[in-house]
Protein backbone atom coordinates (compact mmCIF):
# COMPACT_ATOMS: atom_id res chain seq x y z
CA UNK A 1 0.00 0.00 0.00
CA UNK A 2 1.05 3.35 -0.91
CA UNK A 3 1.38 6.67 1.49
CA UNK A 4 -1.88 7.84 -0.83
CA UNK A 5 -3.63 5.05 0.57
CA UNK A 6 -3.30 6.23 4.22
CA UNK A 7 -3.95 10.39 3.39
CA UNK A 8 -7.58 10.02 5.31
CA UNK A 9 -5.84 8.79 8.06
CA UNK A 10 -3.23 11.04 8.30
CA UNK A 11 -6.06 13.47 8.27
CA UNK A 12 -7.53 12.07 10.86
CA UNK A 13 -5.03 13.14 13.47
CA UNK A 14 -5.91 15.27 15.50
CA UNK A 15 -2.57 16.70 17.54
CA UNK A 16 -3.94 15.17 20.60
CA UNK A 17 -0.12 13.84 20.85
CA UNK A 18 -1.76 11.31 22.73
CA UNK A 19 1.18 9.14 20.30
CA UNK A 20 4.03 10.08 22.78
CA UNK A 21 2.47 8.39 26.19
CA UNK A 22 1.11 5.60 27.24
CA UNK A 23 -2.03 6.08 27.80
CA UNK A 24 -3.44 8.15 30.62
CA UNK A 25 -5.33 5.23 32.53
CA UNK A 26 -2.12 3.44 32.94
CA UNK A 27 0.47 6.13 33.70
CA UNK A 28 2.23 5.60 37.16
CA UNK A 29 4.47 8.65 37.20
CA UNK A 30 6.37 11.32 35.44
CA UNK A 31 9.56 8.69 35.27
CA UNK A 32 8.45 6.70 32.51
CA UNK A 33 5.49 7.82 31.10
CA UNK A 34 6.75 8.60 27.45
CA UNK A 35 6.89 5.29 24.95
CA UNK A 36 8.20 7.01 21.91
CA UNK A 37 12.40 7.37 21.87
CA UNK A 38 12.28 10.12 18.94
CA UNK A 39 10.55 12.56 20.53
CA UNK A 40 11.65 11.97 24.11
CA UNK A 41 14.88 12.40 23.05
CA UNK A 42 14.44 15.08 20.09
CA UNK A 43 11.09 17.28 21.58
CA UNK A 44 9.59 18.89 18.41
CA UNK A 45 6.37 17.79 17.50
CA UNK A 46 7.29 16.58 13.86
CA UNK A 47 9.48 13.53 15.62
CA UNK A 48 6.83 12.08 17.50
CA UNK A 49 4.11 9.52 15.30
CA UNK A 50 1.38 12.58 15.03
CA UNK A 51 4.07 14.87 13.83
CA UNK A 52 5.32 12.31 11.41
CA UNK A 53 1.79 12.11 10.09
CA UNK A 54 1.05 15.36 9.85
CA UNK A 55 3.98 15.44 7.84
CA UNK A 56 2.70 12.75 5.72
CA UNK A 57 -0.53 14.28 4.71
CA UNK A 58 0.92 17.98 4.15
CA UNK A 59 3.54 16.54 1.73
CA UNK A 60 0.98 14.66 -0.48
CA UNK A 61 -1.17 18.05 -0.70
CA UNK A 62 1.74 20.55 -0.82
CA UNK A 63 4.54 17.86 -3.04
CA UNK A 64 8.05 16.98 -1.24
CA UNK A 65 10.34 18.92 -0.19
CA UNK A 66 13.08 16.51 1.07
CA UNK A 67 15.49 18.60 2.95
CA UNK A 68 18.32 17.42 5.52
CA UNK A 69 15.95 18.14 8.54
CA UNK A 70 13.11 15.95 6.86
CA UNK A 71 15.10 13.24 6.63
CA UNK A 72 16.87 13.82 10.35
CA UNK A 73 12.95 13.61 11.10
CA UNK A 74 12.86 10.45 9.07
CA UNK A 75 15.51 8.41 10.22
CA UNK A 76 15.24 8.92 13.20
CA UNK A 77 12.22 6.88 14.24
CA UNK A 78 13.61 3.32 15.71
CA UNK A 79 9.73 1.91 13.63
CA UNK A 80 8.95 0.72 16.94
CA UNK A 81 4.91 1.05 16.71
CA UNK A 82 4.53 2.50 20.17
CA UNK A 83 2.83 5.79 19.19
CA UNK A 84 0.38 3.76 16.62
CA UNK A 85 -0.69 1.43 19.58
CA UNK A 86 -1.09 4.70 21.97
CA UNK A 87 -3.03 6.21 19.59
CA UNK A 88 -5.40 3.24 18.62
CA UNK A 89 -6.09 3.72 22.19
CA UNK A 90 -8.83 5.96 21.39
CA UNK A 91 -8.68 6.45 17.46
CA UNK A 92 -9.70 4.35 14.69
CA UNK A 93 -6.42 5.30 12.34
CA UNK A 94 -3.21 3.98 11.16
CA UNK A 95 0.20 5.60 12.09
CA UNK A 96 2.97 3.07 11.97
CA UNK A 97 1.73 2.24 8.55
CA UNK A 98 1.90 5.58 6.61
CA UNK A 99 4.97 6.14 8.47
CA UNK A 100 6.47 3.29 7.40
CA UNK A 101 5.26 3.80 3.86
CA UNK A 102 7.22 7.43 3.99
CA UNK A 103 10.51 5.92 4.67
CA UNK A 104 9.56 3.23 1.47
CA UNK A 105 8.88 6.42 -0.53
CA UNK A 106 11.97 8.28 0.48
CA UNK A 107 14.07 5.67 -0.69
CA UNK A 108 11.98 4.99 -3.73
CA UNK A 109 12.69 8.77 -4.46
CA UNK A 110 16.51 7.91 -4.04
CA UNK A 111 16.77 9.56 -0.20
CA UNK A 112 18.31 7.20 1.49
CA UNK A 113 20.81 6.81 4.18
CA UNK A 114 24.56 6.19 3.76
CA UNK A 115 24.76 3.69 7.14
CA UNK A 116 21.57 1.99 5.90
CA UNK A 117 22.78 1.58 1.73
CA UNK A 118 25.74 -0.18 3.64
CA UNK A 119 23.57 -2.52 5.49
CA UNK A 120 21.46 -3.38 2.40
CA UNK A 121 24.60 -3.59 0.44
CA UNK A 122 25.66 -6.23 2.34
CA UNK A 123 22.05 -7.92 2.17
CA UNK A 124 22.41 -8.09 -2.02
CA UNK A 125 26.13 -9.24 -1.56
CA UNK A 126 25.90 -11.42 0.99
CA UNK A 127 21.93 -11.83 2.07
CA UNK A 128 23.05 -10.63 5.44
CA UNK A 129 22.11 -7.64 7.43
CA UNK A 130 25.73 -7.88 9.42
CA UNK A 131 27.89 -5.73 7.32
CA UNK A 132 31.66 -6.93 6.95
CA UNK A 133 30.26 -10.78 7.66
CA UNK A 134 32.74 -13.42 6.95
CA UNK A 135 32.71 -17.03 5.94
CA UNK A 136 29.88 -19.51 6.15
CA UNK A 137 26.33 -18.29 7.70
CA UNK A 138 25.84 -21.66 9.57
CA UNK A 139 30.10 -21.70 10.47
CA UNK A 140 28.57 -21.64 14.32
CA UNK A 141 27.11 -24.91 14.00
CA UNK A 142 30.50 -26.98 12.99
CA UNK A 143 30.74 -30.33 14.87
CA UNK A 144 27.16 -29.99 16.27
CA UNK A 145 26.39 -32.92 13.75
CA UNK A 146 22.65 -30.69 13.28
CA UNK A 147 20.03 -32.12 10.50
CA UNK A 148 20.07 -30.29 7.28
CA UNK A 149 16.03 -29.93 7.07
CA UNK A 150 16.88 -28.48 3.14
CA UNK A 151 17.83 -32.38 2.82
CA UNK A 152 15.86 -33.86 5.39
CA UNK A 153 12.20 -34.31 6.67
CA UNK A 154 12.20 -32.35 9.95
CA UNK A 155 9.21 -30.80 11.89
CA UNK A 156 10.75 -28.05 13.10
CA UNK A 157 12.89 -25.54 10.76
CA UNK A 158 14.71 -23.15 13.22
CA UNK A 159 16.02 -20.07 11.72
CA UNK A 160 18.66 -18.53 13.23
CA UNK A 161 18.68 -15.17 11.60
CA UNK A 162 21.37 -13.04 11.08
CA UNK A 163 23.21 -11.82 14.22
CA UNK A 164 22.57 -15.26 15.93
CA UNK A 165 24.33 -16.87 13.31
CA UNK A 166 27.39 -13.99 12.06
CA UNK A 167 27.78 -12.04 15.37
CA UNK A 168 30.91 -13.93 17.20
CA UNK A 169 28.96 -12.70 20.76
CA UNK A 170 25.36 -13.87 19.38
CA UNK A 171 26.44 -17.21 17.98
CA UNK A 172 25.86 -18.60 22.19
CA UNK A 173 22.17 -18.06 21.48
CA UNK A 174 22.11 -20.24 18.56
CA UNK A 175 24.07 -23.03 20.05
CA UNK A 176 21.86 -22.39 23.60
CA UNK A 177 18.59 -22.61 21.30
CA UNK A 178 19.97 -25.75 19.74
CA UNK A 179 21.09 -27.43 23.51
CA UNK A 180 17.46 -26.61 24.25
CA UNK A 181 15.82 -28.31 21.17
CA UNK A 182 17.83 -31.34 21.62
CA UNK A 183 16.91 -31.97 25.27
CA UNK A 184 13.38 -31.84 24.32
CA UNK A 185 13.66 -34.22 21.63
CA UNK A 186 12.31 -32.09 18.80
CA UNK A 187 13.19 -32.83 15.53
CA UNK A 188 14.84 -29.81 14.04
CA UNK A 189 17.34 -29.03 10.96
CA UNK A 190 18.90 -25.50 9.96
CA UNK A 191 19.00 -24.58 6.11
CA UNK A 192 22.97 -24.04 6.47
CA UNK A 193 23.89 -21.95 3.39
CA UNK A 194 20.26 -21.87 2.27
CA UNK A 195 19.54 -19.76 4.82
CA UNK A 196 19.42 -15.84 4.19
CA UNK A 197 18.00 -13.20 5.83
CA UNK A 198 14.38 -12.88 6.36
CA UNK A 199 14.45 -9.17 5.42
CA UNK A 200 12.37 -7.90 8.01
CA UNK A 201 14.88 -5.13 9.01
CA UNK A 202 15.11 -4.18 5.13
CA UNK A 203 11.56 -3.32 5.40
CA UNK A 204 12.03 -1.18 8.64
CA UNK A 205 14.22 0.65 6.91
CA UNK A 206 11.94 1.25 4.01
CA UNK A 207 13.62 -0.99 1.24
CA UNK A 208 10.78 -2.72 0.42
CA UNK A 209 12.17 -4.63 -2.86
CA UNK A 210 14.84 -6.17 -0.78
CA UNK A 211 12.54 -6.83 1.66
CA UNK A 212 9.86 -8.56 -0.78
CA UNK A 213 13.37 -10.57 -2.85
CA UNK A 214 14.31 -11.85 0.53
CA UNK A 215 10.72 -13.20 1.48
CA UNK A 216 10.33 -15.00 -2.32
CA UNK A 217 13.71 -16.29 -1.55
CA UNK A 218 13.05 -17.60 1.77
CA UNK A 219 9.82 -18.79 0.62
CA UNK A 220 10.39 -20.92 -1.94
CA UNK A 221 13.32 -22.58 -0.15
CA UNK A 222 11.24 -22.92 3.06
CA UNK A 223 8.48 -24.85 0.39
CA UNK A 224 10.50 -27.11 -1.40
CA UNK A 225 12.13 -28.61 1.65
CA UNK A 226 8.90 -29.30 2.51
CA UNK A 227 8.97 -27.02 5.91
CA UNK A 228 5.54 -26.68 8.01
CA UNK A 229 6.88 -25.21 11.04
CA UNK A 230 9.47 -22.37 11.38
CA UNK A 231 10.85 -21.25 14.83
CA UNK A 232 12.87 -18.50 15.36
CA UNK A 233 14.71 -16.64 18.39
CA UNK A 234 15.13 -13.00 16.71
CA UNK A 235 11.93 -11.06 17.30
CA UNK A 236 12.27 -9.32 14.00
CA UNK A 237 12.72 -12.40 11.96
CA UNK A 238 9.60 -13.82 13.92
CA UNK A 239 7.45 -10.69 12.56
CA UNK A 240 9.01 -10.75 8.88
CA UNK A 241 7.72 -14.59 8.83
CA UNK A 242 4.54 -14.50 10.57
CA UNK A 243 3.53 -11.09 9.57
CA UNK A 244 4.99 -9.19 6.46
CA UNK A 245 5.01 -12.54 4.64
CA UNK A 246 1.36 -13.05 5.02
CA UNK A 247 0.84 -9.17 4.75
CA UNK A 248 2.18 -9.69 1.02
CA UNK A 249 0.39 -13.04 0.91
CA UNK A 250 3.56 -15.03 0.71
CA UNK A 251 3.30 -17.16 4.08
CA UNK A 252 0.72 -19.89 3.13
CA UNK A 253 0.01 -22.31 5.85
CA UNK A 254 3.76 -22.22 7.35
CA UNK A 255 3.23 -22.19 10.85
CA UNK A 256 5.54 -19.56 12.73
CA UNK A 257 6.81 -19.82 15.80
CA UNK A 258 9.09 -17.47 18.33
CA UNK A 259 11.18 -19.84 20.41
CA UNK A 260 9.60 -18.22 23.60
CA UNK A 261 6.37 -19.71 22.06
CA UNK A 262 8.02 -23.55 21.15
CA UNK A 263 9.42 -23.62 24.89
CA UNK A 264 6.33 -22.73 26.66
CA UNK A 265 4.12 -25.84 24.74
CA UNK A 266 7.33 -28.11 25.30
CA UNK A 267 7.49 -27.18 28.80
CA UNK A 268 3.54 -28.04 29.20
CA UNK A 269 3.75 -31.00 27.42
CA UNK A 270 6.80 -32.04 29.60
CA UNK A 271 9.03 -32.24 27.38
CA UNK A 272 11.14 -29.44 28.18
CA UNK A 273 11.63 -29.89 31.63
CA UNK A 274 13.68 -27.52 33.92
CA UNK A 275 15.18 -28.18 37.02
CA UNK A 276 18.25 -27.04 37.90
CA UNK A 277 18.10 -23.77 39.71
CA UNK A 278 19.01 -20.07 38.38
CA UNK A 279 18.96 -17.77 41.34
CA UNK A 280 18.24 -14.57 39.64
CA UNK A 281 16.16 -11.43 39.98
CA UNK A 282 14.69 -10.51 36.00
CA UNK A 283 12.96 -7.99 34.78
CA UNK A 284 11.46 -8.87 30.89
CA UNK A 285 11.89 -6.10 28.23
CA UNK A 286 9.53 -7.22 25.43
CA UNK A 287 11.04 -6.67 21.86
CA UNK A 288 8.64 -4.23 20.08
CA UNK A 289 8.61 -7.05 17.05
CA UNK A 290 7.65 -10.11 19.23
CA UNK A 291 5.27 -7.84 21.30
CA UNK A 292 2.76 -5.00 19.51
CA UNK A 293 3.98 -5.75 16.25
CA UNK A 294 4.12 -9.61 16.57
CA UNK A 295 0.39 -9.19 16.50
CA UNK A 296 -1.20 -11.54 13.27
CA UNK A 297 -1.71 -9.49 10.43
CA UNK A 298 -5.55 -8.71 9.74
CA UNK A 299 -6.14 -8.78 5.70
CA UNK A 300 -9.25 -6.45 4.87
CA UNK A 301 -11.07 -6.58 1.78
CA UNK A 302 -13.67 -3.54 1.00
CA UNK A 303 -14.27 0.21 0.32
CA UNK A 304 -13.72 3.21 1.90
CA UNK A 305 -16.74 5.27 2.66
CA UNK A 306 -16.25 8.86 1.53
CA UNK A 307 -16.46 12.05 4.45
CA UNK A 308 -15.32 14.45 6.98
CA UNK A 309 -14.85 10.86 9.03
CA UNK A 310 -14.67 8.31 6.69
CA UNK A 311 -15.64 4.69 7.64
CA UNK A 312 -15.30 1.49 6.08
CA UNK A 313 -17.52 -1.14 4.26
CA UNK A 314 -16.94 -3.64 5.70
CA UNK A 315 -15.99 -2.59 9.34
CA UNK A 316 -11.89 -2.73 9.43
CA UNK A 317 -10.11 -4.46 12.51
CA UNK A 318 -7.64 -2.92 13.70
CA UNK A 319 -4.53 -3.93 14.97
CA UNK A 320 -3.98 -2.61 18.35
CA UNK A 321 -1.24 -4.73 19.78
CA UNK A 322 -2.84 -6.51 22.34
CA UNK A 323 -2.35 -9.49 20.32
CA UNK A 324 1.52 -9.76 20.28
CA UNK A 325 3.70 -12.54 22.18
CA UNK A 326 3.37 -11.57 25.86
CA UNK A 327 2.62 -14.40 28.02
CA UNK A 328 4.60 -17.32 26.73
CA UNK A 329 8.02 -15.51 27.29
CA UNK A 330 6.73 -14.87 31.18
CA UNK A 331 5.14 -18.28 31.29
CA UNK A 332 9.31 -19.78 30.47
CA UNK A 333 10.60 -17.43 33.09
CA UNK A 334 8.62 -18.38 35.39
CA UNK A 335 8.90 -21.71 34.92
CA UNK A 336 12.70 -21.25 35.72
CA UNK A 337 13.96 -22.54 39.27
CA UNK A 338 14.60 -19.50 41.55
CA UNK A 339 13.99 -16.83 38.53
CA UNK A 340 11.84 -14.13 40.37
CA UNK A 341 10.06 -11.78 37.91
CA UNK A 342 9.50 -7.75 38.93
CA UNK A 343 8.45 -6.20 35.64
CA UNK A 344 9.07 -2.60 34.64
CA UNK A 345 5.81 -0.03 34.10
CA UNK A 346 5.86 0.39 30.13
CA UNK A 347 5.44 -3.09 29.33
CA UNK A 348 3.58 -5.33 26.58
CA UNK A 349 2.11 -3.25 24.30
CA UNK A 350 3.56 -0.07 25.89
CA UNK A 351 7.11 -1.55 25.83
CA UNK A 352 9.75 1.07 25.35
CA UNK A 353 11.66 0.20 22.54
CA UNK A 354 15.51 -1.18 23.05
CA UNK A 355 16.88 1.42 20.33
CA UNK A 356 17.94 -1.04 17.72
CA UNK A 357 14.72 -0.34 15.10
CA UNK A 358 14.22 1.02 12.30
CA UNK A 359 18.02 0.87 11.32
CA UNK A 360 18.94 3.66 14.05
CA UNK A 361 21.44 1.21 15.51
CA UNK A 362 22.71 1.86 12.13
CA UNK A 363 22.00 5.28 10.97
CA UNK A 364 22.50 7.12 14.43
CA UNK A 365 24.25 4.56 17.35
CA UNK A 366 24.07 6.97 19.44
CA UNK A 367 20.60 7.62 19.55
CA UNK A 368 20.36 3.76 19.74
CA UNK A 369 22.59 4.04 23.30
CA UNK A 370 20.30 6.58 24.52
CA UNK A 371 17.13 4.67 23.81
CA UNK A 372 19.00 1.52 25.54
CA UNK A 373 20.42 3.75 28.57
CA UNK A 374 16.65 4.57 29.45
CA UNK A 375 15.62 1.42 29.31
CA UNK A 376 18.19 0.23 31.66
CA UNK A 377 17.87 2.70 33.84
CA UNK A 378 13.94 1.62 34.15
CA UNK A 379 14.74 -2.21 34.60
CA UNK A 380 17.27 -1.15 37.37
CA UNK A 381 14.79 0.54 39.38
CA UNK A 382 12.77 -2.52 39.75
CA UNK A 383 15.44 -4.05 41.86
CA UNK A 384 16.51 -6.60 39.22
CA UNK A 385 19.70 -8.03 38.90
CA UNK A 386 19.09 -8.74 35.03
CA UNK A 387 17.60 -7.82 31.94
CA UNK A 388 16.18 -10.30 30.02
CA UNK A 389 14.94 -10.23 26.53
CA UNK A 390 14.13 -12.65 23.65
CA UNK A 391 15.87 -11.14 20.46
CA UNK A 392 19.72 -11.23 19.78
CA UNK A 393 19.27 -7.22 18.56
CA UNK A 394 17.74 -6.21 21.90
CA UNK A 395 20.57 -8.18 24.21
CA UNK A 396 23.35 -6.70 21.43
CA UNK A 397 22.23 -3.04 22.30
CA UNK A 398 22.00 -3.10 25.97
CA UNK A 399 24.91 -4.82 25.82
CA UNK A 400 26.78 -1.80 24.13
CA UNK A 401 24.78 0.69 26.42
CA UNK A 402 26.15 -0.93 29.74
CA UNK A 403 29.83 -1.10 28.51
CA UNK A 404 29.31 3.29 28.42
CA UNK A 405 27.64 3.27 32.06
CA UNK A 406 28.63 2.15 35.34
CA UNK A 407 25.47 0.22 35.55
CA UNK A 408 26.15 -3.58 36.96
CA UNK A 409 22.81 -4.90 35.26
CA UNK A 410 23.62 -8.04 33.36
CA UNK A 411 21.88 -8.59 30.12
CA UNK A 412 20.63 -12.75 29.32
CA UNK A 413 18.39 -13.76 26.41
CA UNK A 414 15.65 -16.03 27.50
CA UNK A 415 17.36 -18.92 25.89
CA UNK A 416 20.35 -18.21 28.17
CA UNK A 417 18.82 -18.76 31.33
CA UNK A 418 16.70 -21.83 29.78
CA UNK A 419 20.18 -23.40 28.71
CA UNK A 420 21.48 -22.92 32.66
CA UNK A 421 18.15 -24.89 33.88
CA UNK A 422 18.48 -27.79 31.78
S1 LIG B 1 -1.22 10.34 15.75
FE1 LIG B 1 -3.01 9.85 17.02
S2 LIG B 1 -2.35 10.14 19.15
FE2 LIG B 1 -0.83 11.16 17.82
S3 LIG B 1 -1.51 13.28 17.74
FE3 LIG B 1 -2.44 12.22 15.97
S4 LIG B 1 -4.45 11.52 16.72
FE4 LIG B 1 -3.27 12.10 18.53
S1 LIG C 1 7.55 4.35 15.54
FE1 LIG C 1 8.43 4.56 17.62
S2 LIG C 1 10.15 6.01 17.40
FE2 LIG C 1 8.86 6.21 15.54
S3 LIG C 1 7.47 7.88 15.99
FE3 LIG C 1 6.40 6.00 16.56
S4 LIG C 1 6.88 5.68 18.75
FE4 LIG C 1 8.31 7.22 17.95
Amino acid sequence: MALEQYHGDMKMCCRCSACKFIPMQRVKGADYSYVCPSISRYKFHSYSGGGRVNIGAAMLEKGFNYTDKLLHIVYNCQMCGACDISCKYAMDMEVLLPINEFRIKCVEDGHTHPALDKVINSLRKQGTMVPGARGKRAAWAEGLGLKDATKEKVEVYYHVGCLASYDKDMQKLAKATVKILKKAGVNFGIGYENETCCGGRAFQMGYKEDFLNQARKNMEMLKKAGVKTLVTGCADGYQAFKVLYDKYNLKGDLEVLHITELMARLIKEGKLKLNKKVNLNVTYHDPCYLGRLGEPWIHWEGKKVPGDRFVFDPPKTYRRGTHGVYEPPRDVLKSIPGVKLAEMTRIKEYSWCCGAGGGVNESNPEFAEWTAQKRIEEAVSTGAEAIVSACPWCEKTFNEAIKESESSLKVHDIVELVEKAI
